[in-house]
């Protein structure tokens, strides 16, 4: 498969319609609905065929493969993912996709068999001597819609999750970021029979397509506004949701804590994929004495990190025109309504095509301006000054839920209170980004940044249906429990109602 200038891609069907094989055949080509019920129905009358369930056993043979897929087209993938952004840190692409998604792997791997085994649980003693369980089996087909940020890990980590529960999938990558799509489509191809996993590609007509199929769960990364469609027509068919969406992530940075270390976290929490991450710090709530330190850490810590921008090839590209003009949008109307800007450029370079987006500073932001309302996504930080915690935590809890919050402070109590009196998807303390790389912790939204949760036994319980079942003996007391009601069900009852 080749990829052109224009973007196009060879080797698919020549004629636009996104995610049709050219084997599919007829002239006229299907509309999304079609398209995304083709291969829906393989997926289901491959599930109804099924005895049973894959086991652990094939389940964990077919994660095998997948991994071994990922760790021999590393630079495929890092290479399909640059192209798709202009530019992709390489580096960035091994740490923040390729080890994320094979660590998760390997943690599944490691752990499926204890997942997977029924659970034994307490047996209310009337019921004595019968046994109860809890019974994990999966839920049948699942879709899987991924956004363009990290288009590899957020495909594979919920796909693992899936696999690993025993379902059959359908995935649909971002339409922005069409190469990864292919090569997610061709590791597809090449580790699971069609009647497992397929996937479908196409943009916003696609995706509604899909949200409308009947699955039995339906998984959606992305923004809070598409979040609301996928939601709507999930609910149409009872289809339970997973939504992992964003929202503006707030750092709070106690006056006691030295700026500019915190700064240097922020800094590469903000800076990793140029601000286009999920839990990305978005902006900055700290003491107005500290405010002029923290900057200069700022400066100082990108500066470190990137000395030059735009030639730099650990500095990530903005993922096309349109998101870079909104970037550049949301500094106007921040200066139009009287916000100092601070551009970060320490080798005083030319953007020129490359469309990088230099990290910048915004002080004397205010809640008008638009990126103080949407989610920044990409290298703008908003530094705002608080004159105290409360004033901080008033001023996260006064907006919509957030995924992550950052709190900097040594002060053990502090820090317990700050978690106690905000509601967020995670956080972490002292640092940015990291709770999200924690295997054994849920990862998942709360509010307006989503519902549902995955990442290791999270991601294996998400995706499968937890059955309560009571084995009964043959020899036991639930007969005084029917009518005609004796003198023993009046005893029990009396012990029971009290
Ligand atoms: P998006 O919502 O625009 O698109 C996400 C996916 O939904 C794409 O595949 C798109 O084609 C599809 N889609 C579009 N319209 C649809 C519809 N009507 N029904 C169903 N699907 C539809 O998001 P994006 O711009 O790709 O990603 C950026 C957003 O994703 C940010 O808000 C970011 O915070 C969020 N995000 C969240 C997480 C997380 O784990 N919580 C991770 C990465 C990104």
């Amino acid at each position: 498969m080749s990829v052109p200038n224009d973007g196009s891609i060879v080797g698919v069907a020549p004629s636009a319609t996104p995610g049709v094989s050219p084997s599919a055949g007829p002239a006229v080509l299907p509309d999304a609905d079609q398209l995304v019920r083709v291969p829906f129905e393989r997926l289901r009358a491959a599930w109804r065929a099924q005895t049973t369930p894959p086991d652990v056993k094939a389940r964990l043979a077919v994660l095998a493969k997948l991994q071994a897929w990922i760790v021999a087209h590393q630079e495929d993938i890092a290479k399909a993912i640059s192209a798709d952004f202009g530019h992709r840190s390489h580096h960035e692409t091994i740490a923040a996709e390729l080890a994320l998604a094979a660590t998760d792997l390997q943690h599944t791997r490691a752990q499926l068999s204890s997942w997977a085994r029924p659970e034994s649980r307490a047996t209310f003693w009337g019921f004595l001597p019968a046994s109860s369980r809890l019974v994990r089996q999966p839920l049948g087909i699942v879709g899987i819609v991924v956004p363009w940020n990290y288009p590899f890990q957020l495909a594979v980590m919920p796909l693992t999750a899936a696999i690993a529960a025993g379902n059959r999938v359908l995935l649909k990558p971002s339409e922005l970021t069409p190469r990864t799509g292919e090569l997610v489509r061709a590791m597809v191809k090449e580790v699971f029979p069609p009647d497992q996993v397929d996937v479908v590609t196409g943009g916003a007509d696609v995706g509604g397509a899909f949200a409308r199929l009947p699955f039995d769960h339906l998984f959606f990364t992305g923004s809070t506004s598409v979040g609301r469609m996928v939601m709507r027509a999930a609910a149409e068919n009872l289809t339970p949701v997973t939504l992992e969406l964003g929202g503006k992530s707030p750092v709070l940075v106690h006056a006691s804590y030295d700026p500019a270390r915190a700064a240097e976290s922020v800094a590469a929490g903000k800076l990793l994929n140029a601000g286009q991450t999920c839990i990305a710090p978005d902006y900055v709530l700290i003491a107005p004495e500290r405010v002029d330190a923290f900057v200069k850490g700022y400066e100082r810590s990108v500066t470190q990190m990137y000395p030059r921008i735009v030639d730099n090839p650990d500095y990530t590209s903005i993922i096309n025109d349109r998101h870079y003009a909104r970037l550049d949008a949301l500094l106007a109307d921040a200066v139009k309504k009287g916000a100092t800007v601070k551009q970060i450029n320490p080798a005083n370079e030319a953007v020129g095509d490359s469309r990088k987006f230099f990290p910048t500073l915004v002080l004397g932001a205010t809640p008008d301006m638009a990126l103080m309302q949407d989610e920044i996504f990409g290298p703008i930080l908003p530094v705002v000054a608080v004159t105290s915690v409360d004033d901080a935590i008033r001023f996260v809890n006064d907006n919509p839920r957030p995924l992550a919050l950052y709190y900097f402070d040594d002060d053990g109590a502090r820090v317990e209170n700050v978690l106690a009196r905000t509601t967020s998807g995670g956080a972490s303390v002292n640092a940015t980004l990291y709770h999200m790389a924690q295997h054994d912790m849920p990862f998942g939204g709360v509010g307006a940044s989503g519902m549902g949760r995955y990442h290791g036994f999270d991601g294996f319980r998400t995706f499968s249906h937890e059955k309560s079942v009571f084995y009964q003996t043959r020899l036991n007391g639930t007969a005084s429990l029917r009518p005609p009601y004796g003198k023993m069900f009046g005893a029990l009852m009396k012990l029971f109602v009290r």
